[in-house]
């Protein structure tokens, strides 16, 4: 339901928490948050408000300036701790985040299974992980993209690798809005989550896909043609 990327000097876990918190208006059933240390990618998830992750978090703050993290409104498996995003591939290599719908996610998951994948949720939203693992071959935005095209849908997604320092994601009816800072990146489903960093924003079209690094951006489509996005400035306040 509600996303929250950041990649750049800062700890991500903070950003990552207060984004999500600006998103709690559109109302979620649990939270997680995935912070990459550059060795490996660590994830923490909780069933219920997000001050839950917070208490986990507390005793245990992840260290790491790149992340990613999501407030989950359940459409496919009941809300707890399992099932809650971020949804990571068997060796924690990638992780992934996802809003909206898979809608072919039962066959998708038959074959990933018949071909020695292991699921740990009930989620539509799982298939991805293992769809980009299976596609992957040193190149994050190719695999992404290879995975893609297998799924019909709504999504928001947005995608990590530990090996690199990087978030890729992309949008088919579920909305994304970027956020260019100096130095660093973010993204989020809705403004209110970055004003507190930045107000130069970019509204990513309806079947975008980008790559965030910490010095930039770059907006392709699906099928990998590059695509020109404006920055604009917002004047408002939340
Ligand atoms: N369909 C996914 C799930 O049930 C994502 C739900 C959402 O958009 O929060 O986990």
């Amino acid at each position: 339901c509600g996303i929250v990327g950041y990649i750049g000097p800062r700890q991500a876990q903070d950003v990552l928490i207060s984004g999500l918190a600006k998103l709690e208006y559109r109302g979620y059933d649990s939270a997680g948050i995935a912070v990459c240390s550059g060795e490996r990618i660590d994830v923490k998830k909780k069933a219920g408000k997000l001050a839950n992750l917070s208490t986990l978090l507390e005793g245990q703050p992840l260290t790491g300036t790149l992340g990613i993290g999501h407030t989950r409104w359940a459409t496919h498996g009941l809300p707890n701790d399992t099932n809650a995003h971020p949804h990571a591939t068997e060796d924690g290599r990638i992780v992934i985040i996802h809003n909206g719908i898979i809608e072919n996610y039962l066959s998708l998951k038959e074959g990933l299974m018949a071909r020695g994948h292991e699921f740990k949720s009930e989620t539509d939203s799982e298939v991805l992980a293992h769809l980009i693992e299976e596609a992957y071959s040193g190149n994050l935005e190719e695999a992404v993209r290879a995975a893609l095209s297998q799924v019909r849908g709504a999504y928001g997604i947005v995608v990590t690798h530990v090996d690199h320092r990087e978030i890729v994601a992309a949008r088919t009816v579920s909305p994304l809005v970027m956020g260019v800072g100096e130095g660093e990146m973010f993204l989020a489903s809705d403004v209110p989550a970055l004003l507190a960093y930045t107000r130069n924003m970019v509204f990513l079209h309806d079947g975008d896909m980008v790559v965030l690094s910490d010095d930039g951006f770059r907006v392709t489509d699906l099928a990998g043609t590059p695509q020109q996005r404006t920055i604009e400035h917002i004047e408002w306040d939340a």
